[in-house]
Parts: C-alpha cells; sequence; structure tokens
C-alpha cells in the first residue's frame, strides 16, 4: 500500500498548496495505484488484471490531459470535465461487470494499435513528461521538472515488462517523487524570490536567526530606480533587478539576498569591516561596469510624440551600498540590519555609486 499512501500524501500537500495540476496528475496516480493494489476492484475477484487494465486504459490519457492544460482554479471548466472523467473511469472500474471488462478494454484504441496496452500507456505518458519538460523549458517552473520526472516514472510502471510489483514499486517511487516535488517547489515558494532567484528576506531572517560570532551586514540599494523605471518601464527595471542580482550574486565569499524592491542584502559570515568593504567595492564596481540590453517601453513624454514600437538599447545602472558589523555593541540581528541601513543611508547622502563602511 505504499504506492497509495504516498501518491495520496502528495495530493493532500498540492491540494495544501494550490498547485492544481499537481493535484489532478497525483489524483490519476493515486486512482492507479489504488487499482493496481487491488483495492477499486475487490467486487469481482479479478483484482491484478482488472488494476493492470485499468490503470493502463485510463490513467495516460488523463495524465496526458492534466500535463498539457494550463494552471487554472481547481473547478476550472477544463479541470471539472477532466475530474468527471476520471470519476467515469473510478466507477467502471468499481462497477463494470465482469463479463462487460474484457469489451471495455476493447474500446479504447489498444486493441486495434500494433503495440501491447502497456507499451501504448507508457508511450502515453512519456508525451505527457515531455510536455512538462518543454513548459519547464519555456518557463522554468521548477514543478514541472518535478511533475516530468514523476510522469517518466508513472510511464516506467506501465510498462508491459513490469509486473505486478515491480509497478507498485514505480507508482510508489513516482509518488515520492511527487512528494518531493511539491514540499521543494513550496519550500522555493516560501524562501525563495521568484524575479532574481536568490534568496529572499525570509531566508536571509533565519540565516540571521542562525548565526553568531563576527559578521558583515552590506545593504544595497539601486540608484534612482524610480526614475529608471519612469524612463525605460517596469520591464526594463525587471530585467536590470536580475542582472543586478547576477552581478551581487557572482561573490563567493558571502550570501546574497533579495531584501525587497531593489534592495540586496550581502551577508559575509566571519568578515571584518575591511574585508567586507573590500568585498562590496568589487560588487559594486562589477554592477557599474556592467551594460544591460533592454527594450525600453516609450516614457510617457515619448508616447505624447507618437513613438511606437519599444526601441532596444543598452543601459546602466549604479548601487549604494552601506555596511554594518555584527559586535559587542551591536548584537541584535534586527539592529545590525538598521546600521547598515543607516550606512546606506549615509552612502546616498554622499552622492550614491559608493560603499559606506565602518572603520
Ligand atoms: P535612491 O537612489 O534614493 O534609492 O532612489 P530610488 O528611486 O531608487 O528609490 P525609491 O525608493 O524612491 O524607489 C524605488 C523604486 O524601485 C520604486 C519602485 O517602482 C521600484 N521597484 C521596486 N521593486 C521593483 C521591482 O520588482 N521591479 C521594478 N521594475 N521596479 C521595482
Ligand atoms: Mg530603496
Ligand atoms: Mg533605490
Amino acid at each position: 500500500m505504499a504506492a497509495p499512501l504516498l501518491n495520496g500524501i502528495a495530493l493532500l500537500l498540492a491540494l495544501g498548496f494550490r498547485r492544481n495540476r499537481a493535484v489532478l496528475v497525483l489524483m490519476v496516480l493515486t486512482f492507479s495505484s489504488l487499482a493496481l493494489a487491488g483495492v477499486v476492484a475487490s467486487e469481482y475477484g479479478d483484482q491484478g488484471e482488472r488494476g493492470t487494465d485499468a490503470a493502463r486504459m485510463f490513467a495516460p490519457w488523463l495524465l496526458l490531459a492534466a500535463a498539457a492544460m494550463p494552471e487554472r482554479a481547481l473547478l476550472a471548466r477544463r479541470n471539472l470535465i477532466l475530474l468527471l472523467l476520471l470519476a467515469i473511469a473510478v466507477w467502471l472500474t468499481l462497477a463494470a461487470p465482469a463479463h462487460v471488462w474484457p469489451g471495455l478494454r476493447g474500446a479504447l484504441p489498444f486493441g486495434v494499435l500494433p503495440w501491447s496496452a502497456g507499451a501504448v500507456a507508457a508511450a502515453l505518458t512519456f508525451v505527457a513528461a515531455g510536455a512538462c519538460v518543454l513548459r519547464w523549458v519555456l518557463h522554468g517552473a521548477p514543478i514541472e521538472a518535478g511533475l516530468a520526472i514523476v510522469l517518466a516514472v508513472a510511464g516506467l510502471a506501465l510498462l508491459p515488462i513490469l509486473h505486478l510489483d515491480g509497478a507498485r514499486i514505480a507508482f510508489a517511487l513516482a509518488g515520492a517523487g511527487a512528494l518531493f516535488a511539491v514540499l521543494y517547489t513550496s519550500y522555493r515558494m516560501a524562501f525563495v524570490d521568484a524575479l532574481s532567484g536568490l534568496p529572499n528576506r525570509r531566508a536571509l531572517d533565519e540565516a540571521l536567526a542562525r548565526l553568531s560570532g563576527i559578521y558583515a551586514l552590506a545593504m544595497a540599494d539601486v540608484d534612482h530606480f524610480k526614475q529608471f523605471n519612469d524612463t525605460h518601464g517596469h520591464d526594463a527595471g525587471d530585467r536590470v533587478l536580475q542582472a543586478v542580482a547576477q552581478q551581487l550574486g557572482r561573490e563567493r565569499r558571502g550570501r546574497v539576498f533579495r531584501y525587497g524592491g531593489e534592495e540586496f542584502c550581502l551577508l559575509f559570515t566571519g568578515a571584518r569591516s575591511r574585508e567586507a568593504a573590500k568585498m562590496c567595492e568589487e560588487a559594486r564596481v562589477r554592477v557599474e561596469a556592467m551594460r544591460v540590453r533592454i527594450r525600453s517601453a516609450p516614457s510617457k513624454a515619448r508616447r505624447g510624440q507618437a513613438i511606437k514600437r519599444a526601441e532596444a538599447s543598452e543601459v546602466k545602472v549604479t548601487i549604494s551600498i552601506g555596511v554594518a558589523l555584527r559586535d559587542e555593541a551591536t548584537r541584535h540581528a534586527a539592529d545590525v540590519l538598521k546600521a547598515a541601513d543607516q550606512a546606506l543611508y549615509k552612502a546616498k547622502a554622499k552622492g550614491r555609486n559608493r560603499v559606506v563602511a565602518p572603520r
């Protein structure tokens, strides 16, 4: 019963985290693993065979549909249709009398295809996995990579070379994979900033809470960024924030976080003021030297002059950085953050594009 249990738990988690496509996939996988476990077909005494038939006949089509659909509200019309089809599959598996079942098996196209039912089922499930890989490449959402692996393993489970026990084990592995994928993507949602890919403010708070001893904390802020957005548009602003994040992320001796908006934090454990200031200065120079290719949205003024097309151009930005240290006088993380913010304020007041650190 490991397979239904693992898939069922993953299903509940996906429901809780509102991963609706994962919910659909896991409903089908839970049904399939229950069918293979003989639970949904006990009435007619042909559990093993009927379970394998049910998994091979119904699951691949439903998985393919779930993988190909966009992420929508759980009770959106398309999802409801899929849920209805799943309900019909469950009902047929449970309620179709024994003499009807072989005829039903022929009703799906497996009978007329030259391959055996298991091979067709596996091939369809592999195509569903391929659809998720494609989405992952296009959109980069980690849940797609997870779903692709889960579906590929489910495809293996349906292969005719696997006997019932092998299929059950493979479905259990798919369930375990789904569990991991849902948990991991939810962890990412909580602790990783989607735009920059850097750990977020919550991750910084947790890192600071765990730290003791000496560390330096730097607060970096993009200069005149409001004006940048006004001139080039919000999308170009996002692109530049990604580029700044990438430059800051190149720092191997410290950890970089997106604190919020156009503000980033650099955390140097064990570092003293001079080293931290040096590393921040290097980061500042890297950002200053960077050129970002953007498509500028026409500003309000230029829109007035009827310039309609977005123009490609190269832009640059600068950052100001304030550094603070955790020491005897400033022990609490909140105080260190406040001190870094004050140092940043000084860097801005002194003319921006500079690092201010304690001596
Ligand atoms: P200063 O040099 O003093 O830091 O000036 P500033 O304009 O950078 O500072 P301010 O805090 O006034 O403006 C920050 C701007 O950053 C406002 C907001 O539109 C922009 N911003 C915050 N988050 C994002 C984001 O995720 N994407 C984009 N494109 N802009 C953002
Ligand atoms: Mg700011
Ligand atoms: Mg700013």
